[in-house]
């Protein structure tokens, strides 16, 4: 390292040069260390250089804890995209959302980071073998990382965790212990073991490498940030904080690590602001909130998860909780629960309307997101970060429910007399349903765009959009939809004007209205629209499953 690393008791502030065999503080014996770097002398490196550097977690090496940059191992960790989602974004009425997609990491989360700089480290201390206790994630990217740093690593996982990413461990030549019991009984068993072989046991949010592994997010969102929106930018500060960072959390390193990197540009002067954090946890594992909604900086201990969602599994988190309660105080923010369904809501959400699909537990931070537009907690000229936490696992049978595919074998689709009706028919779920057809009228591209995504993943309908009113009363006549959503805001013939023309021609009278407004209406003009139309919804209420259901209901009927 070029760069002098010290460790920093949180308890006594005894400070010593960093080791990576160091695990407790020399005077008081804590075992929780940060730590410290020269900033001034980063700060100038990364004026003069970072423009040069590969866009991966080693540019930020001087404020890593190792010696060799890249490791050996390194194979692509970081430099993941950010960037807006429209859709969702609409939905909510919150223009400034950017998902931060750590999906795109070599094992497919942003367990990569830690995995990463930790087995670097403790190749760099010449271990051979690494004891490990994970929800899943953890012992995936480590096994691979350590599988190339030639480490053995012996991963502890509780049976909870899905076949699939147990086999996704095994294939990597670690040894998987499957443990009958909850994720911190799997720990003790998993420290127990480590003590008796004589390993090494990863201390998880208690070691230095992994809390600045952790940084590094924070360090790209804010270069990331200044590149996206560079009128953010002032006063010579080169990079850009977001107003809020938003992640599911299950012992909380991500924040927490994230927390320790805005503070570091703080420091160096490099951004102007400190994001609150939105720290969202499952309802069946929730110590950190129960422990926030008392305004206790102990945690609330959940003895045995009741979630489907295994990787967000912590029920003792210990310290970590503590520091981040203590964040929150000083800079903003907030803990926040949300159920598995709504998890699994937001999930298919995501792909369906962003094309981002993931596993349960990145979706949970993006149903905390909905809670907080929704409640006006986050406010919609904020800016705010989502970290998509990861995608490792194959979906659950149980998130599709039954019927998710039409089948046919090829021989019958093929044959001759297939079927007496055809494919078609035989397939009947991908023909148009009833041939139902939609008119969506709206000037705005983007806002047609999402509704037609809408309604391309609630069935199979006939879509026709009109981009202003005139358009829309010519195929209003001539294609007879059976459903019509209208905006009301409008250029030229508005949705009042279209409506009543509608209204007034024996033709289209019928057809069924839903008024999309992002206005507020008086009481007169509300009068007006309930006379004449189906329902009136308002922007940014799009996510509703009212409003889903209403549209089928409608379609089917
Ligand atoms: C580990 C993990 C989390 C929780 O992260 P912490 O910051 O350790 O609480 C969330 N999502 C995914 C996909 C994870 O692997
Ligand atoms: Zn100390």
């Amino acid at each position: 390292m070029q760069i002098d690393v010290q460790a920093r008791c949180l308890d006594c502030g005894h400070q010593v040069p960093y080791t990576s065999g160091l695990t407790h503080c020399p005077k008081c014996g804590s075992a929780w260390l940060e730590a410290v770097y020269d900033y001034d002398v980063v700060r100038r490196l990364w004026t003069e250089q970072m423009a040069y550097r590969p866009f991966d977690l080693w540019r930020y090496h001087e404020l890593l804890p190792v010696e060799e940059v890249p490791p050996p191992m390194h194979m692509g960790e970081g430099g993941t995209p950010l960037f807006p989602v429209q859709n969702l974004g609409m939905m909510l009425k919150q223009p400034n959302i950017y998902v931060k997609d750590e999906r795109q990491n070599p094992t497919s989360s942003f367990k990569d980071r830690q995995a990463a700089v930790t087995i670097a480290v403790l190749k760099e201390a010449g271990l051979t073998d690494v004891v490990v206790a994970s929800t899943g994630n953890v012992a995936i990217a480590y096994s691979a990382y350590a599988s190339r740093a030639g480490i053995k690593l012996w991963a502890f996982v509780s049976s909870s965790v899905p076949l699939e990413k147990m086999r996704e461990i095994a294939i990597y030549g670690t040894q998987v212990v499957k443990v009958t019991g909850t994720y911190d009984q799997t720990k003790q068993v998993a420290a127990r073991f480590a003590q008796e072989r004589g390993l090494y046991l990863d201390r998880g949010a208690r070691s230095i490498p992994t809390v600045e592994s952790m940084k590094t997010l924070a360090f790209e969102i804010a270069e990331q940030l200044a590149i996206l929106q560079p009128t953010s930018r002032y006063g010579g500060r080169r990079w850009v904080a977001p107003d809020w960072y938003v992640q599911a959390v299950s012992g909380g390193l991500g924040p927490l690590g994230v927390a320790k990197g805005f503070r570091e540009l703080y420091r160096m002067g490099l951004i102007d602001k400190m994001p609150k954090l939105a720290i969202v946890q499952s309802a069946g594992c929730d110590p950190m909130v129960r422990a926030w909604e008392k305004d206790s900086p102990q945690p609330e201990d959940v003895a045995v998860p009741h979630t489907h969602i295994t990787t967000l599994g912590t029920g003792r988190p210990g310290r970590t909780y503590t520091l981040l309660y203590e964040y929150v105080k000083e800079h903003g923010g907030i803990f926040l629960r949300v159920t598995d369904e709504e998890a699994f809501r937001a999930m298919h959400m995501m792909a369906k309307m962003e094309g981002l699909s993931m596993e349960p537990a990145a979706a949970v931070a993006f149903a905390g997101l909905t809670q907080l537009v929704r409640q006006g907690v986050i406010q919609p000229h904020e800016t705010v970060v989502v970290n998509c936490t990861g995608h490792t696992m194959p979906i659950e049978s149980h998130i599709l429910g039954e019927k998710w595919a039409e089948e046919v074998t090829a021989e019958e689709a093929l044959a001759e007399d297939f079927p007496s009706e055809g494919l078609l028919t035989a397939l009947s779920g991908l023909s148009p349903q009833y041939h139902a057809k939609v008119l969506i009228v709206d000037d705005h591209e983007p806002a047609r765009i999402l509704f037609r995504r809408i309604l391309q993943s609630l069935g199979n309908y006939q879509l026709l959009e009109a981009p202003d009113g005139p358009t829309a009363l010519r195929l209003a006549k001539e294609a007879k939809p059976n459903l019509i959503i209208l905006d009301l805001m409008m250029p030229g013939m508005d949705g009042f004007q279209v409506l009543e023309a509608l209204k007034a021609d024996p033709e289209t009278a019928h057809i069924p209205v839903i008024v999309v407004t992002a206005k507020h209406l008086t009481e007169a003009e509300h009068r007006r629209i309930e006379a004449l139309a189906r329902s009136l919804l308002f922007k940014g209420e799009f996510l509703s499953d009212e409003f889903f259901e209403e549209i089928r209901a409608l379609l089917e009927e």
